[in-house]
């Protein structure tokens, strides 16, 4: 078998021997903990007919050992210096596709079409660039990939809000956003020691379980989401006060006092004591007082 390329050693000498220098504004922490990265990989519950998204495999610690489970390996790196790099320490892997995009830019539906088979099992594994964890989570889940699984290693204070309930100081637009899409797990978390360079902050490995269809009954998601957020604007204040801005030029204030009340919702309550059932069926009423 091969050396693992996550250990502290073998890591120093991949990074030594191509000069490799870090770039902190691309997140570039990488792991060297090969426990660690097999819990993640454990945690995506993979298969051996299996295949897997990767987005920035940095130089392979986390491909290799995704690739060492599953049948197939798609991984989108952005940073031009780690192609030559991770085609060396992922040359016995030749199951193991490396893209080199900005993930955010990639056409994902095609890729994933292109790349693999019909109806195979998809799972997301990743050590998410901190920068952009919730873009790249949001554009896997709106674009409603074929994917059963996403376990990505992110920010614990990010993992932790995606995951909250109503009534956590944390739960947010964001908490919703996700668990429309996915059931939203934080299954470990992990010291700052396990990476080079170590990042700054705390992090947590989040499962996110894609749902077969959403667990409430929206009229129109874009609606929503925007009425989700607009009650969030100012934490602080009333779902009453937040939506009345929303509203402004469509609602008097008192309308939408009325609408609340008539729904079963106190307008002095605040946006995170509202249930996700609450605000699909509030945007429903409202939606159709302003359409
Ligand atoms: N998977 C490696 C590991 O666990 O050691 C590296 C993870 S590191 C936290 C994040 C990786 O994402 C880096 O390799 C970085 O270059 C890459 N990256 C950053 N922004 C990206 C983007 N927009 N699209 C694709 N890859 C990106």
């Amino acid at each position: 078998t091969n050396k693992d390329i996550a250990t502290p050693k073998r890591t120093q000498e991949i990074l030594k021997k191509y000069k490799f220098s870090v770039k902190k504004s691309l997140g570039q922490n990488f792991l060297i903990d090969p426990n660690v990265l097999s819990n993640i990989v454990r945690a995506a519950g993979l298969t051996e007919d299996s295949g897997v998204i990767e987005i920035g495999p940095g130089i392979g610690a986390l491909t290799e050992q995704s690739a060492r489970s599953a049948e197939r390996v798609l991984a989108f790196e952005i940073d031009q210096r780690l192609l030559p790099i991770l085609k060396d320490t992922l040359s016995p892997y030749p199951h193991v596709e490396i893209v080199h995009k900005d993930v955010l830019k990639a056409n994902l539906l095609q890729e994933v079409q292109r790349y693999f088979k019909p109806n195979q099992d998809i799972a997301v594994v990743a050590n998410l660039p901190y920068y952009v964890t919730t873009p790249i989570l949001m554009k896997l889940l709106e674009e409603k990939l074929p994917i059963r699984v996403i376990v990505v290693m992110l920010q614990k204070e990010v993992a932790e809000r995606i995951a909250a309930s109503p009534g956590s100081k944390i739960y947010g637009s964001l908490s919703i956003a996700a668990q429309y899409y996915a059931k939203a797990e934080t299954v470990f978390t992990v010291p700052k020691t396990v990476f080079v360079p170590q990042p700054n902050v705390d992090s947590a490995i989040l499962r996110l379980t894609r749902r077969e269809k959403p667990p409430v009954d929206v009229i129109d998601e874009d609606f929503f989401f925007e009425f989700v957020q607009s009650s969030f604007v100012q934490r602080r204040k009333t779902v009453l006060n937040n939506l009345s801005v929303f509203f402004e030029e469509k609602l008097d204030k008192s309308d939408v006092a009325t609408i609340l009340e008539e729904n079963g919702v106190d307008p002095k309550r605040r946006a995170e004591s509202i249930s996700m059932e609450e605000f699909a069926f509030l945007s429903n009423e409202f939606f159709h007082q302003v359409k």
